[in-house]
């Protein structure tokens, strides 16, 4: 029997809730794809999907997780490291004017 407090939110999940991510992705939707959707954007320039943009632009954890990941697969996409996480930044910040 577990034993978690299903009404209890942590501090990341308020801050993702309390900013205005709509259409809105869970961290655990948005961990789930990071991968993917990285690689895609390194690989041949597939742009996120909007729910994650948005996730990202109001969720600083999985931001950097994501930009994390770009700089780390950057290498193998044959882009530095600086120029993956300035493709994934370019994404969050498109956000904002959409
Ligand atoms: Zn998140």
């Amino acid at each position: 029997m577990s034993n978690r407090h299903p009404g209890a939110l942590n501090e990341h999940q308020v801050t993702a809730l309390t900013k205005n991510t709509d259409p809105y992705l869970s961290c655990d939707d948005c961990f789930a794809q990071v991968d993917t959707t990285i690689e895609a954007l390194l690989g041949d320039g597939t742009k996120m999907s909007r729910e994650f943009t948005v996730h990202l632009s109001g969720c600083p954890a999985c931001f950097d997780e994501a930009v994390a990941l770009a700089e780390l697969l950057a290498p193998g996409a044959g882009l530095s490291p600086e120029v993956a996480a300035a493709a994934v930044t370019a994404q969050v910040g498109a956000v904002e004017h959409a």
